[in-house]
């Protein structure tokens, strides 16, 4: 099972993830184009695609869909919530309806030889959710757009190979930033954006036997960095050697271009 990020970030977002037989796009947030080349560098053809898996309406997860979906006549898999926003107030042009399909999150469903499942999330959009991709027992989870995780969704990410996970801000960043006050307590809510110490945290909870990649994603472009982001993870989990990082690879998703491929078996 292979996973990279196409885009990652406050601007847009599109992760590929995919077996041998089964291609998917998590989140369309960026042009056709630069989808269409983060593929082709992938050696996957958007014709291959089997569907792509929306997590909310939010721009930056949805700006390039409807042309994804219309060009390469894709099913779009999403809660009815979601899917209802979309069609009533955001402008991709004309979506057939018909390409759209319904989940219901905690209820596992198959893309080709893919079972997917999806969980439920805090953040402000109308029923957001987090996806975990099986390939036989080898498990994927991608969660960004959250502002806080309950027990049951860090159980659901347990026994995961490859963990996209988001470092949105740095709290004393975002405090001390050029943010308008409800901004910053929007992004801070339980509503809003997971910070690289909560990140670390979560992470903390999961580092066992399979786990192989933790990467970072979806950091703010004005309150965060890469290396603090990492740095911040990176002592959470207790630093140097002989800490939980000893059989981890730890990276940060790019923000404007593909990410390396995490290969998990
Ligand atoms: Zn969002
Ligand atoms: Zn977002």
């Amino acid at each position: 099972m292979r996973l990279t990020s196409i885009a990652s970030g406050s601007s847009g977002n599109c992760i590929y993830v995919g077996s041998e037989n089964t291609h998917l796009l998590i989140d369309s947030g960026v042009s056709g184009k630069r989808i269409e080349q983060g593929l082709s560098s992938l050696s996957v053809s958007p014709e291959d695609l089997s569907g792509i898996l929306v997590t909310h309406e939010h721009t930056d997860h949805i700006q390039g869909l409807g042309v994804m979906a219309r060009r390469y006549h894709l099913p779009v898999y999403m809660t009815e919530k979601t899917g209802q926003c979309i069609l009533e107030t955001q402008n991709l042009g004309n979506l057939d309806p018909g390409l759209f399909q319904y989940i219901t999150p905690e209820q596992e469903f198959k893309v080709g030889d893919l079972a997917v499942d999806a969980h439920a999330i805090w953040h402000d959009a109308a029923d957001p959710v987090c996806y975990t991709v099986r390939d036989g027992d080898t498990k994927a989870s991608i969660v960004t757009d959250l502002g806080d995780y309950s027990d049951e969704l860090v159980d659901s990410l347990r026994d995961c190979s490859i963990l996209f996970i988001e470092a949105n801000h740095d709290q004393r960043m975002l405090e001390a930033g050029p943010y308008p006050y409800p901004l910053k307590q929007r992004i801070m809510g339980r509503y809003g954006h997971l910070s690289n110490d909560s990140c670390g945290t979560c992470i903390r909870e999961l580092t066992g036997d399979r786990l192989q990649y933790v990467i970072l994603g979806h950091l703010s472009k004005e309150n965060n960095f890469p290396e603090l982001a990492y740095e911040t993870v990176r002592l959470s989990l207790g630093g140097g050697e002989s800490s939980a990082l000893e059989h981890i690879q730890l990276q940060v998703a790019y923000r404007d271009r593909v990410s390396p491929v995490a290969v998990a078996r």
